[in-house]
């Protein structure tokens, strides 16, 4: 068995792993990247114009023979670990013969972001595989383990070939509503491991022990008791861990929460998969605003039908606006336009939900002043998609592997420092058979 990681030895997202015996080809993620070289954001909309050579020319897309739409696949399968877009936002450039293998939910996360945001990725050939059910493609065994991770729907791989193993641990945590999944991990996790290529998100920012959900829905719990405000929440429609802590505190403190019909789609979708709350009898206190931006995207795309499926749940501005302390409400900067038409909220509590980085995003930024402007309060509640030192170490002792690799992390070199395994720094591209 041979690997190489394309990219994510020196850097978060856009991780892509190829490994390779003498008659399969396999590739696992294929991410968009979340940096450019000199460490500014990337933004994909600068490169759509180029053609695959170019892209592959500027290291945009990795060079991987027999992957791409203009060419012969040779590749067997590419296995997607997650549906975050920096492990599988580049997939609308793989070659449609060749075949993805995905969680079920996973794939419909991807049809949604498909519909509700700017980003395609079709998936023409697929398969979905299932929790610690090992498939085969070729003679590489995979078997993947689910994750607790802000995203929903994540594995880690176990991968075996010609007698030696890989575990690839995907972005995982063991704080989150999946906590219990993390614990089962540690004493059912695959032995005698060769190589564990595990991720370091956390490593080299500021250590501090994460918060779980239910801390954060203490910390919610404190802000919506907070007499005759609206509470504004700026989460992501997809962490789903987050949204259900803001449901459960919505619940304990009498207030309605409200989704937009993005928000809506994705709970719903993923209620078939999980004990989920979403718009519907058995949730009288969820309710949906029908926002303008999304509504109109919808509309383009002929999909008004989306919109109707929620319209005995449907809660219009002028109810928000005449008893505002009775709401909470996801909101993100493409509904600034449905906030400036809801009047008698200002003064109100926004609370920032998410990673402090993407802040320096100008969209986010803009929309915290127009509500600033509007004297709302802002507070920061979140914790991480990703495992802190601890858990980190916690899934090194529970693999114990002969050779620990970095992988989807900006600072590697400290792995030898942390833990108290063999560390093998690689660099994108480089080859380890074995
Ligand atoms: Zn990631
Ligand atoms: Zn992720």
């Amino acid at each position: 068995m041979n690997f190489k990681i394309h990219r994510g030895t020196q850097e978060i997202g856009g991780s892509c792993v190829e490994i390779w015996t003498d008659t399969t080809r396999i590739v696992l993620d294929f991410g968009m990247p979340l940096v450019e070289k000199d460490g500014s954001e990337f933004d994909f909309r600068k490169y759509e114009k180029l053609s695959i050579d170019e892209l592959k020319q500027k290291g945009i897309l990795p060079n991987i023979d027999g992957f791409y739409d203009d060419s012969k696949p040779t590749i067997n399968g590419v296995i997607i670990s997650h549906p975050h877009l920096d492990h599988y936002g580049l997939i609308n450039f793989l070659n449609p013969k060749v075949k993805v293998y995905l969680g079920g939910a996973t794939h419909k996360i991807i049809e949604l972001t498909n519909i509700f945001t700017p980003s395609k990725n079709e998936i023409k050939k697929y398969g979905y595989y299932k929790n610690e059910r090992p498939f085969s493609i070729g003679d590489i065994i995979i078997t993947p383990f689910l994750m607790d991770h802000s995203a929903f729907d994540a594995y880690a791989l176990l991968i075996e070939a010609n007698g030696k193993t890989m575990f690839y641990s995907g972005d995982f945590r063991g704080h989150g509503r999946k906590a219990k999944m993390f614990k089962w991990f540690k004493h059912n996790a695959p032995k005698n491991v060769d190589y564990l290529l595990m991720e370091g998100t956390q490593i080299g920012r500021k250590s501090k022990k994460e918060k779980s959900e239910s801390d954060i829905e203490t910390e919610l719990i404190l802000k919506f008791n907070e007499l005759g405000k609206i509470n504004l929440v700026y989460a992501s429609g997809q962490n789903i861990d987050r949204l259900v802590s803001i449901f459960k505190a919505c619940q304990k403190t009498g207030k309605i929460f409200v989704v937009d019909v993005y928000v809506a789609t994705v709970l719903k979708a993923l209620a078939q998969y999980s004990k989920l709350p979403y718009p519907s009898k058995s949730f009288p206190n969820i309710k949906v605003i029908f926002s303008k931006w999304t509504s109109n995207r919808l509309a383009k795309q002929n999909l008004k039908q989306m919109l109707y499926r929620f319209k005995y749940f449907k809660i219009t501005k002028k109810e928000i606006g005449s008893n505002p302390s009775k709401y909470v409400m996801v909101v993100r900067p493409s509904m600034k336009i449905d906030l400036q038409r809801i009047k008698g909220i200002d003064g109100g509590n926004l609370i920032y939900s998410m990673w402090d980085g993407y802040l320096k995003k100008k969209g986010a930024k803009d929309f915290i002043d127009y509500l600033k402007g509007r004297n709302f309060a802002i507070f920061h509640i979140h914790s991480s998609g990703h495992a802190d030192l601890n858990a980190l170490k916690q899934m090194v002792n529970a693999v114990d592997p002969k050779t620990l690799i970095p992988i989807h992390t900006f600072n590697g070199k400290d792995y030898k420092n942390i833990f108290k395994v063999p560390v093998k720094e690689l660099k994108d591209g480089e080859i380890l058979s074995w």
